[in-house]
Protein backbone atom coordinates (compact mmCIF):
# COMPACT_ATOMS: atom_id res chain seq x y z
CA UNK A 1 0.00 0.00 0.00
CA UNK A 2 3.08 2.41 -0.88
CA UNK A 3 1.38 4.32 -3.14
CA UNK A 4 -1.24 5.90 -0.03
CA UNK A 5 -0.55 9.56 -0.67
CA UNK A 6 -0.54 12.20 2.25
CA UNK A 7 0.87 15.79 2.35
CA UNK A 8 4.48 14.61 3.70
CA UNK A 9 5.46 18.32 3.86
CA UNK A 10 4.12 21.80 4.15
CA UNK A 11 2.35 22.75 0.11
CA UNK A 12 0.47 25.20 -1.51
CA UNK A 13 -2.47 24.04 -3.78
CA UNK A 14 -4.33 26.55 -6.18
CA UNK A 15 -7.51 24.46 -6.49
CA UNK A 16 -10.66 24.79 -9.09
CA UNK A 17 -12.99 25.56 -6.11
CA UNK A 18 -11.07 29.28 -6.18
CA UNK A 19 -9.04 29.63 -3.34
CA UNK A 20 -5.29 28.47 -2.43
CA UNK A 21 -4.84 26.23 -0.09
CA UNK A 22 -2.07 25.42 2.44
CA UNK A 23 -0.61 22.77 4.29
CA UNK A 24 1.24 24.63 7.19
CA UNK A 25 2.47 20.73 8.82
CA UNK A 26 6.04 21.06 7.95
CA UNK A 27 6.74 17.09 7.94
CA UNK A 28 4.16 14.45 8.49
CA UNK A 29 5.61 11.08 8.68
CA UNK A 30 3.68 7.34 9.48
CA UNK A 31 6.64 4.85 9.48
CA UNK A 32 7.95 2.22 11.47
CA UNK A 33 10.56 2.98 14.03
CA UNK A 34 9.50 6.43 14.01
CA UNK A 35 10.54 7.65 17.55
CA UNK A 36 13.98 7.28 17.08
CA UNK A 37 14.18 9.82 13.68
CA UNK A 38 12.75 12.68 15.85
CA UNK A 39 15.71 14.35 16.84
CA UNK A 40 16.73 14.41 13.25
CA UNK A 41 13.32 16.02 11.84
CA UNK A 42 13.65 18.66 14.72
CA UNK A 43 16.91 19.73 14.10
CA UNK A 44 15.86 20.39 10.25
CA UNK A 45 12.66 22.27 11.33
CA UNK A 46 14.77 24.77 13.72
CA UNK A 47 12.70 24.55 16.51
CA UNK A 48 14.94 25.28 19.36
CA UNK A 49 16.48 22.53 22.00
CA UNK A 50 14.21 22.91 24.60
CA UNK A 51 10.90 21.36 24.58
CA UNK A 52 8.18 20.79 27.05
CA UNK A 53 6.99 17.12 26.40
CA UNK A 54 3.17 16.28 27.66
CA UNK A 55 1.69 12.98 28.36
CA UNK A 56 -0.25 11.06 30.57
CA UNK A 57 0.44 7.82 32.64
CA UNK A 58 -1.24 6.10 29.04
CA UNK A 59 0.93 7.18 26.85
CA UNK A 60 3.58 7.88 28.86
CA UNK A 61 3.94 4.25 28.35
CA UNK A 62 3.06 3.92 25.23
CA UNK A 63 5.70 6.88 24.06
CA UNK A 64 6.66 9.65 26.05
CA UNK A 65 9.05 7.88 28.13
CA UNK A 66 10.96 6.37 24.53
CA UNK A 67 10.91 10.06 22.90
CA UNK A 68 12.07 11.83 26.44
CA UNK A 69 14.97 9.51 26.64
CA UNK A 70 15.77 10.18 23.05
CA UNK A 71 15.66 13.67 23.05
CA UNK A 72 17.87 14.42 25.86
CA UNK A 73 20.58 11.52 24.54
CA UNK A 74 20.15 13.97 21.06
CA UNK A 75 21.33 17.09 23.10
CA UNK A 76 17.60 18.25 23.79
CA UNK A 77 16.44 19.44 26.82
CA UNK A 78 12.90 17.63 27.02
CA UNK A 79 11.33 18.87 30.52
CA UNK A 80 8.28 16.30 31.26
CA UNK A 81 4.95 17.22 32.06
CA UNK A 82 2.93 14.51 33.09
CA UNK A 83 -1.03 15.20 32.66
CA UNK A 84 -3.48 13.87 35.38
CA UNK A 85 -6.79 12.69 35.06
CA UNK A 86 -9.56 14.53 36.94
CA UNK A 87 -11.23 12.13 38.76
CA UNK A 88 -14.56 12.58 38.03
CA UNK A 89 -14.66 11.76 34.59
CA UNK A 90 -13.80 8.71 32.80
CA UNK A 91 -11.30 10.63 30.00
CA UNK A 92 -8.97 12.95 30.04
CA UNK A 93 -11.04 16.21 29.26
CA UNK A 94 -9.68 19.63 27.68
CA UNK A 95 -11.30 21.47 29.98
CA UNK A 96 -10.32 24.32 32.67
CA UNK A 97 -8.31 21.70 35.02
CA UNK A 98 -6.33 20.08 31.73
CA UNK A 99 -5.50 23.41 30.06
CA UNK A 100 -4.20 24.90 33.52
CA UNK A 101 -1.86 21.62 34.21
CA UNK A 102 -0.53 21.97 30.70
CA UNK A 103 -0.16 26.38 30.92
CA UNK A 104 2.15 25.69 33.78
CA UNK A 105 4.78 24.05 32.05
CA UNK A 106 5.10 27.66 30.63
CA UNK A 107 7.37 28.88 33.47
CA UNK A 108 10.09 26.86 31.83
CA UNK A 109 10.11 28.57 28.77
CA UNK A 110 10.16 26.13 25.87
CA UNK A 111 11.12 26.73 22.40
CA UNK A 112 8.73 24.52 21.65
CA UNK A 113 6.39 21.84 22.80
CA UNK A 114 5.52 18.13 21.94
CA UNK A 115 2.21 16.23 21.95
CA UNK A 116 2.29 12.76 23.39
CA UNK A 117 -0.67 11.23 22.35
CA UNK A 118 -3.96 11.33 20.22
CA UNK A 119 -7.25 13.19 20.93
CA UNK A 120 -7.10 15.29 23.67
CA UNK A 121 -3.58 15.76 24.30
CA UNK A 122 -3.21 16.91 20.77
CA UNK A 123 -6.10 19.49 21.08
CA UNK A 124 -5.16 20.52 24.78
CA UNK A 125 -1.15 21.27 23.47
CA UNK A 126 -2.34 22.46 20.11
CA UNK A 127 -4.64 25.33 21.69
CA UNK A 128 -1.80 26.46 24.76
CA UNK A 129 1.01 26.54 22.07
CA UNK A 130 -1.05 28.69 19.90
CA UNK A 131 -2.22 31.13 22.65
CA UNK A 132 1.37 30.93 23.97
CA UNK A 133 2.89 31.70 20.12
CA UNK A 134 5.10 28.50 20.33
CA UNK A 135 5.43 25.84 17.93
CA UNK A 136 4.71 22.61 18.50
CA UNK A 137 4.32 18.52 16.68
CA UNK A 138 2.93 15.78 17.85
CA UNK A 139 3.73 11.78 18.38
CA UNK A 140 0.37 10.40 17.65
CA UNK A 141 0.03 7.50 20.06
CA UNK A 142 -3.24 6.09 18.88
CA UNK A 143 -5.11 6.49 14.97
CA UNK A 144 -8.19 7.31 16.89
CA UNK A 145 -9.23 10.93 15.29
CA UNK A 146 -8.65 12.75 12.65
CA UNK A 147 -7.78 16.30 14.00
CA UNK A 148 -3.74 16.04 14.11
CA UNK A 149 -3.83 18.48 11.40
CA UNK A 150 -6.41 20.56 11.30
CA UNK A 151 -6.07 23.85 12.43
CA UNK A 152 -8.88 23.69 15.52
CA UNK A 153 -8.70 22.78 18.90
CA UNK A 154 -11.96 21.55 20.64
CA UNK A 155 -12.18 22.48 24.19
CA UNK A 156 -14.64 22.43 27.07
CA UNK A 157 -15.51 25.80 28.23
CA UNK A 158 -17.71 26.03 31.30
CA UNK A 159 -18.48 21.97 30.25
CA UNK A 160 -19.48 23.18 26.47
CA UNK A 161 -17.50 21.99 23.53
CA UNK A 162 -16.50 25.34 21.40
CA UNK A 163 -14.00 24.77 19.20
CA UNK A 164 -10.86 27.63 19.08
CA UNK A 165 -9.20 28.40 16.18
CA UNK A 166 -5.41 27.02 16.54
CA UNK A 167 -2.12 26.67 14.56
CA UNK A 168 -1.68 23.52 13.01
CA UNK A 169 1.46 21.15 14.42
CA UNK A 170 4.77 21.76 12.69
CA UNK A 171 5.69 18.21 12.38
CA UNK A 172 3.32 15.01 12.87
CA UNK A 173 4.76 11.64 13.85
CA UNK A 174 2.85 8.37 13.62
CA UNK A 175 4.94 5.65 14.24
CA UNK A 176 3.27 2.30 13.26
CA UNK A 177 4.99 0.02 16.24
CA UNK A 178 3.10 2.19 18.58
CA UNK A 179 -0.17 2.67 16.85
CA UNK A 180 -0.47 -1.28 16.13
CA UNK A 181 -0.58 -1.29 20.34
CA UNK A 182 -3.11 1.36 21.05
CA UNK A 183 -6.34 -0.02 22.44
CA UNK A 184 -8.62 -1.44 20.18
CA UNK A 185 -11.47 0.75 21.04
CA UNK A 186 -9.14 3.83 20.08
CA UNK A 187 -8.66 2.43 16.43
CA UNK A 188 -11.77 1.80 16.49
CA UNK A 189 -13.03 5.11 17.58
CA UNK A 190 -11.12 6.45 14.27
CA UNK A 191 -12.65 3.87 12.11
CA UNK A 192 -16.21 5.18 12.79
CA UNK A 193 -15.11 8.60 13.19
CA UNK A 194 -14.34 8.45 9.49
CA UNK A 195 -17.18 6.64 8.31
CA UNK A 196 -19.06 10.16 9.41
CA UNK A 197 -17.40 11.71 6.58
CA UNK A 198 -20.32 10.26 4.37
CA UNK A 199 -22.94 11.99 5.92
CA UNK A 200 -20.94 15.31 6.62
CA UNK A 201 -20.09 15.80 2.99
CA UNK A 202 -23.71 15.18 2.23
CA UNK A 203 -24.74 18.07 4.43
CA UNK A 204 -22.14 19.95 2.99
CA UNK A 205 -23.61 19.13 -0.82
CA UNK A 206 -27.01 20.02 0.64
CA UNK A 207 -25.77 23.91 1.95
CA UNK A 208 -24.06 24.15 -1.37
CA UNK A 209 -27.05 23.27 -3.53
CA UNK A 210 -29.81 24.72 -1.68
CA UNK A 211 -27.82 27.84 0.04
CA UNK A 212 -24.61 28.45 -2.15
CA UNK A 213 -22.38 27.73 -0.03
CA UNK A 214 -18.87 27.37 -0.89
CA UNK A 215 -17.40 23.82 -1.52
CA UNK A 216 -14.10 22.53 -2.52
CA UNK A 217 -14.31 19.16 -4.74
CA UNK A 218 -10.75 18.37 -4.09
CA UNK A 219 -11.36 18.66 -0.40
CA UNK A 220 -13.96 15.71 -1.05
CA UNK A 221 -11.03 13.41 -3.46
CA UNK A 222 -8.46 13.34 -0.15
CA UNK A 223 -11.72 12.06 1.66
CA UNK A 224 -12.97 9.39 -0.40
CA UNK A 225 -9.46 7.73 -1.44
CA UNK A 226 -9.64 7.71 2.60
CA UNK A 227 -13.20 6.59 2.71
CA UNK A 228 -12.41 3.95 0.21
CA UNK A 229 -9.02 2.45 1.99
CA UNK A 230 -10.80 2.07 5.31
CA UNK A 231 -13.86 0.13 3.27
CA UNK A 232 -11.43 -2.09 2.27
CA UNK A 233 -9.45 -2.95 5.37
CA UNK A 234 -12.45 -2.84 7.78
CA UNK A 235 -11.92 -6.62 8.42
CA UNK A 236 -8.50 -5.58 9.50
CA UNK A 237 -9.41 -3.37 11.76
CA UNK A 238 -9.99 -5.85 14.98
CA UNK A 239 -7.14 -8.01 14.43
CA UNK A 240 -4.66 -4.82 13.98
CA UNK A 241 -3.04 -5.59 10.57
CA UNK A 242 -0.22 -3.14 10.54
CA UNK A 243 -1.08 -2.45 6.88
CA UNK A 244 -4.44 -1.42 8.22
CA UNK A 245 -3.42 0.77 10.42
CA UNK A 246 -1.33 2.71 8.51
CA UNK A 247 -4.11 2.84 6.06
CA UNK A 248 -6.37 3.70 8.99
CA UNK A 249 -3.73 6.38 9.95
CA UNK A 250 -3.45 8.23 6.65
CA UNK A 251 -7.37 7.94 6.48
CA UNK A 252 -7.67 9.97 9.45
CA UNK A 253 -4.65 12.38 8.52
CA UNK A 254 -6.55 12.77 5.29
CA UNK A 255 -9.37 14.09 6.98
CA UNK A 256 -7.40 16.31 8.96
CA UNK A 257 -6.10 17.80 5.84
CA UNK A 258 -9.15 18.29 4.32
CA UNK A 259 -10.21 20.29 7.29
CA UNK A 260 -6.80 22.27 6.85
CA UNK A 261 -7.45 23.07 3.43
CA UNK A 262 -11.18 24.32 4.20
CA UNK A 263 -10.05 26.18 6.97
CA UNK A 264 -13.12 24.99 8.86
CA UNK A 265 -14.82 21.38 9.69
CA UNK A 266 -17.07 21.41 7.13
CA UNK A 267 -15.41 18.44 4.98
CA UNK A 268 -15.62 16.11 8.39
CA UNK A 269 -18.47 17.25 10.62
CA UNK A 270 -22.12 17.48 10.11
CA UNK A 271 -25.10 15.85 11.50
CA UNK A 272 -23.68 13.09 12.85
CA UNK A 273 -21.29 14.91 14.78
CA UNK A 274 -23.62 17.40 16.06
CA UNK A 275 -25.60 14.23 17.36
CA UNK A 276 -22.22 12.96 19.36
CA UNK A 277 -21.63 16.38 20.59
CA UNK A 278 -25.23 16.59 22.71
CA UNK A 279 -24.88 13.35 23.87
CA UNK A 280 -21.12 14.40 25.04
CA UNK A 281 -22.40 17.44 26.27
CA UNK A 282 -25.79 16.54 28.19
CA UNK A 283 -23.97 12.93 29.55
CA UNK A 284 -20.75 15.43 30.79
CA UNK A 285 -23.34 18.20 32.50
CA UNK A 286 -25.13 15.19 34.29
CA UNK A 287 -21.95 13.73 35.44
CA UNK A 288 -22.49 10.53 33.29
CA UNK A 289 -20.01 9.07 31.00
CA UNK A 290 -19.91 9.61 27.68
CA UNK A 291 -17.87 6.89 25.44
CA UNK A 292 -15.41 8.02 23.07
CA UNK A 293 -15.87 11.02 20.38
CA UNK A 294 -15.26 8.30 17.32
CA UNK A 295 -17.53 5.78 18.28
CA UNK A 296 -20.63 8.07 18.67
CA UNK A 297 -20.10 9.49 15.87
CA UNK A 298 -19.73 5.80 13.97
CA UNK A 299 -23.23 4.67 15.74
CA UNK A 300 -24.55 8.55 14.78
CA UNK A 301 -24.04 8.06 10.86
CA UNK A 302 -25.38 4.56 10.78
CA UNK A 303 -28.45 6.67 11.59
CA UNK A 304 -28.09 9.80 9.37
CA UNK A 305 -26.91 7.43 6.60
CA UNK A 306 -30.61 5.81 6.90
CA UNK A 307 -32.28 8.47 7.21
CA UNK A 308 -30.73 10.15 4.11
CA UNK A 309 -31.35 6.77 2.26
CA UNK A 310 -35.40 7.60 2.97
CA UNK A 311 -34.73 11.08 2.04
CA UNK A 312 -33.36 10.80 -1.30
CA UNK A 313 -36.32 8.54 -2.19
CA UNK A 314 -38.69 10.93 -0.95
CA UNK A 315 -36.93 14.30 -2.71
CA UNK A 316 -39.37 14.87 -5.07
CA UNK A 317 -42.49 15.15 -2.64
CA UNK A 318 -40.47 17.48 -0.93
CA UNK A 319 -41.93 20.98 -0.76
CA UNK A 320 -38.73 23.65 -0.58
CA UNK A 321 -40.69 26.60 -0.63
CA UNK A 322 -42.51 25.79 2.65
CA UNK A 323 -39.27 24.86 4.13
CA UNK A 324 -37.55 28.40 3.29
CA UNK A 325 -40.74 30.06 4.37
CA UNK A 326 -42.10 31.44 7.87
CA UNK A 327 -44.13 28.65 9.69
CA UNK A 328 -44.46 27.65 13.14
CA UNK A 329 -41.78 25.66 14.72
CA UNK A 330 -42.02 22.28 16.89
CA UNK A 331 -39.71 23.84 19.34
CA UNK A 332 -39.72 26.83 21.59
CA UNK A 333 -37.75 28.10 24.11
CA UNK A 334 -39.15 26.62 26.47
CA UNK A 335 -38.80 23.16 25.09
CA UNK A 336 -35.01 24.48 24.42
CA UNK A 337 -34.40 25.25 27.93
CA UNK A 338 -35.57 22.07 29.40
CA UNK A 339 -33.52 20.09 26.90
CA UNK A 340 -30.46 22.06 27.67
CA UNK A 341 -30.40 22.72 30.88
CA UNK A 342 -27.62 24.63 32.24
CA UNK A 343 -26.09 24.85 29.16
CA UNK A 344 -28.65 26.81 27.75
CA UNK A 345 -27.12 30.25 28.12
CA UNK A 346 -24.13 28.76 25.89
CA UNK A 347 -26.23 28.05 22.94
CA UNK A 348 -28.96 30.13 22.78
CA UNK A 349 -27.55 32.97 20.40
CA UNK A 350 -27.46 30.06 17.76
CA UNK A 351 -30.88 28.46 18.63
CA UNK A 352 -32.66 31.56 18.52
CA UNK A 353 -31.42 32.69 15.41
CA UNK A 354 -32.36 28.86 14.41
CA UNK A 355 -35.80 29.52 15.51
CA UNK A 356 -36.73 32.62 15.00
CA UNK A 357 -34.95 33.25 11.05
CA UNK A 358 -36.86 30.99 8.27
CA UNK A 359 -34.00 29.06 5.89
CA UNK A 360 -32.45 31.46 3.19
CA UNK A 361 -32.31 29.52 -0.20
CA UNK A 362 -31.19 31.00 -3.80
CA UNK A 363 -33.62 30.05 -7.04
CA UNK A 364 -32.23 26.91 -7.47
CA UNK A 365 -34.17 24.58 -6.01
CA UNK A 366 -37.21 26.27 -8.70
CA UNK A 367 -34.87 24.52 -11.90
CA UNK A 368 -35.58 21.68 -13.89
CA UNK A 369 -33.80 18.72 -12.52
CA UNK A 370 -32.87 20.00 -9.50
CA UNK A 371 -34.18 16.83 -7.09
CA UNK A 372 -32.77 14.56 -9.40
CA UNK A 373 -29.37 16.56 -9.45
CA UNK A 374 -29.59 16.42 -5.81
CA UNK A 375 -30.14 13.20 -5.43
CA UNK A 376 -27.32 11.78 -7.64
CA UNK A 377 -24.68 14.80 -5.62
CA UNK A 378 -25.36 13.66 -2.23
CA UNK A 379 -25.27 9.56 -3.00
CA UNK A 380 -21.71 10.05 -4.17
CA UNK A 381 -20.51 11.13 -0.92
CA UNK A 382 -23.11 8.81 1.19
CA UNK A 383 -22.39 5.60 -1.02
CA UNK A 384 -19.00 6.08 -0.44
CA UNK A 385 -19.31 3.47 2.34
CA UNK A 386 -21.61 1.32 0.51
CA UNK A 387 -23.40 -0.38 3.40
CA UNK A 388 -22.69 1.85 7.53
CA UNK A 389 -24.15 -0.86 8.91
CA UNK A 390 -21.55 -3.68 7.67
CA UNK A 391 -18.48 -1.67 7.88
CA UNK A 392 -19.05 -1.39 11.77
CA UNK A 393 -19.73 -5.01 12.17
CA UNK A 394 -16.74 -5.80 10.15
CA UNK A 395 -14.68 -4.09 11.96
CA UNK A 396 -16.48 -5.00 15.51
CA UNK A 397 -17.48 -1.26 16.24
CA UNK A 398 -20.30 -0.65 17.96
CA UNK A 399 -23.47 0.15 16.23
CA UNK A 400 -26.01 0.77 18.59
CA UNK A 401 -26.15 3.32 21.40
CA UNK A 402 -27.15 1.20 23.84
CA UNK A 403 -24.07 -0.15 23.69
CA UNK A 404 -22.31 3.56 24.45
CA UNK A 405 -24.79 3.03 27.35
CA UNK A 406 -26.80 6.23 26.69
CA UNK A 407 -30.58 5.74 27.36
CA UNK A 408 -33.24 5.83 24.18
CA UNK A 409 -34.76 8.83 25.58
CA UNK A 410 -31.60 11.53 25.38
CA UNK A 411 -30.56 9.55 21.99
CA UNK A 412 -34.12 10.54 20.59
CA UNK A 413 -33.58 14.37 22.16
CA UNK A 414 -30.06 14.21 20.52
CA UNK A 415 -31.95 13.99 16.66
CA UNK A 416 -34.86 16.18 17.75
CA UNK A 417 -32.41 18.84 19.59
CA UNK A 418 -29.00 18.87 18.46
CA UNK A 419 -29.64 21.44 14.99
CA UNK A 420 -29.95 23.87 17.79
CA UNK A 421 -26.38 24.21 18.66
CA UNK A 422 -25.35 24.98 15.36
CA UNK A 423 -25.93 27.97 12.37
CA UNK A 424 -25.30 25.53 9.38
CA UNK A 425 -27.73 23.38 8.42
CA UNK A 426 -28.01 19.80 7.48
CA UNK A 427 -30.27 16.94 7.05
CA UNK A 428 -31.74 17.66 10.71
CA UNK A 429 -33.07 21.32 9.69
CA UNK A 430 -34.32 20.19 6.75
CA UNK A 431 -36.42 17.39 7.75
CA UNK A 432 -37.81 19.19 11.07
CA UNK A 433 -38.63 22.68 8.53
CA UNK A 434 -40.36 19.44 6.24
CA UNK A 435 -42.51 18.87 9.74
CA UNK A 436 -40.78 15.08 8.85
CA UNK A 437 -38.12 14.72 11.51
CA UNK A 438 -40.23 12.81 14.32
CA UNK A 439 -41.53 10.67 12.11
CA UNK A 440 -38.17 9.89 10.73
CA UNK A 441 -36.73 9.41 14.07
CA UNK A 442 -39.28 7.23 15.44
CA UNK A 443 -39.35 4.96 11.70
CA UNK A 444 -34.91 4.53 12.76
CA UNK A 445 -34.61 4.80 16.12
ZN1 LIG B 1 -14.93 13.58 14.58
ZN1 LIG C 1 -10.34 23.73 -3.04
Amino acid sequence: MDELFYFQKAAEIPCSCGKTHHILTQKTIVDHSLLEQIPLVLNQLHLGKKCLIVFDENTYQAAGQKVETILNQEKYKAIPLLLSHNSSSQYLEPDEDTRHQVGTGLKYQPDFMIAVGSGVINDLVKFVAHRSHIPYVVVGTAASMDGYPSLGAPMLVNGYKITFEATPPKAIFMDLDVLVKAPLELLQSGFSDLIGKTTANSDWVLRNQLQDEYICHYSWDLVKEALHILWESADQIPQRKPEAVRALSIALLNSGFSMALVGDSRPASGAEHLIAHYLEMVSLSRGENTSLHGLRVGVATFYIHKMYQRFLKEIDTVDWEKIASPHPLRVNKKILQEKFGSLYPLVEKEATQKMTSPMVFTDSYKKPGFSNQLRQMISEKLFAIPDIEQALNRSKTPSTFEELGFSRSLVKDSFLFSRFVRSRITILDILDEAGLLEEYVEDFL
